[in-house]
């Protein structure tokens, strides 16, 4: 019997690497609370990542949520309904409005010619998605953001290691954070980060990721717990040697996809960005009508076959009962993403995932129907 294929697998580092690191923990027994592990992980991530400052913590929604308390964000936040839901709960979470605009095209990532429309008085921020891991518009953004006195965050959870036009797309907007959960392209089982720009804002990023403590005896603000754990961080040092090697594979999988599918009418590869150093997070196409089935049909019939893509993002933020009843969040006003997602589907991309595999994923799409 076939084994299912999934759209994602975790990546994991052979074990016995990792129990050098587990001895130490165990011998230290310090455990958490900014260890030494702790330490390693975000300069070895500062490094890597070519970023300033980086705060772990122990996953990417905390992180959304107290980056947006760092800078005391609040009224009406602009932002994508094409993301995944934990995006605009984190603007929930902190009592911030959620105003949603309308998509690109070609990326899918956030309309800069949609923003300027959509702020008023209370507009304090805008909160793009990297989505994808494809950069957004980030210069448009910026002078967007500039002109009207906004912030801007990324939720850059798809965009570890990518890069723009100018370095590391984590450098861009006032903060970007990062999810390191199982499904993402680097993981550390569970966990998060944010990229600060500088060392004043890390100390207060850190001091409230920590219940607001400032010293033994002072606490200074309404802070969480969102701090990563030495166990954590001590999985990201390891899983570091390895991710180059996970993006080669990864990219050879996406190189084979776009060639096989290219040609198949009706099946549109999202994200062949030219000069950006992907990550080959994800493999979107958009299954338009020229295909024989509609997208759902397709969905339905790989699954038969035992492969399991996923229609990210189906349905939209906007849709959920807790947004639908925004002004912003009618599809009418929403076109390019309502097409989007009822277009959408994420075929199986990960580094153990074999190339015979790719090639039957690509045939059965190609032949819909046509085969046993
Ligand atoms: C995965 C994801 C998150 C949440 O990350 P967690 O680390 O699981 O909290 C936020 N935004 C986007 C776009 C994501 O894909």
């Amino acid at each position: 019997m076939k084994r299912d294929i999934y759209v994602t697998q975790p990546f994991l580092p052979p074990l016995q690497e990792f129990m050098p690191y587990l001895e130490r923990i165990w011998d230290s027994k310090v455990l958490t609370n900014c260890g030494p592990f702790h330490h390693q992980f975000e300069e070895a991530l500062c490094a890597y990542l070519d970023v300033k400052h980086i705060a772990l913590f122990s996953n990417a929604t905390i992180a959304l949520i107290t980056a947006l308390q760092a800078l005391r964000i609040g009224g009406e936040v602009i932002t994508t309904p094409y993301s995944f839901v934990a995006t605009t709960h984190s603007l929930l979470w902190n009592g911030i409005k959620p105003v949603f605009v309308d998509i690109d095209t070609r990326t899918l990532n956030i309309n800069p010619a949609r923003i300027e429309a959509a702020i008023t008085p209370q507009t304090t921020a805008i909160l793009p998605v990297h989505c994808y891991g494809h950069p957004c518009d980030v210069d448009a953004i910026q002078k967007i953001a500039d002109t009207y006195n906004l912030k801007v965050i990324y939720d850059a959870a798809h965009a570890f290691g990518v890069e723009c036009h100018c370095g590391s797309v984590l450098n861009h907007g006032d903060l970007s954070v990062l999810s390191f959960h199982a499904t993402k392209v680097f993981n550390t089982f569970e966990g998060g980060a944010i990229i600060c720009p500088d060392a004043k804002t890390k100390a207060r990023i850190d001091q409230l990721k920590n219940f607001g403590h400032a010293g033994e005896t002072n606490v200074v603000a309404t802070g969480i717990n969102g701090k990563m754990s030495e166990f954590n961080a001590a999985l990201g040092l390891l899983q570091l040697k390895h991710i180059d090697a996970a993006l080669v594979k990864r990219a050879q999988i996406d190189a084979a996809y776009r060639d096989g599918l290219r040609g198949v009418p009706g099946i549109t590869c999202l994200g062949d960005a030219g000069e950006s150093k992907r990550n080959f997070a994800y493999f979107p196409i958009l299954v338009d009508p020229a295909y024989p089935l509609a997208r759902d049909a397709l969905n339905d019939w790989l699954k038969t076959q035992g492969i399991h893509p996923r229609r990210y993002f189906y349905p939209l933020i906007s849709e959920f009962p807790m947004y639908r009843g925004l002004p912003s969040a009618g599809r009418a006003l929403l076109p390019v993403a309502t097409k989007a997602s009822s277009e959408i589907l994420c075929l199986p991309i990960y580094p153990d995932l074999d190339m015979a595999t790719v090639a039957r994923v690509i045939e059965l799409i190609a032949h819909p129907h046509t085969q046993g």
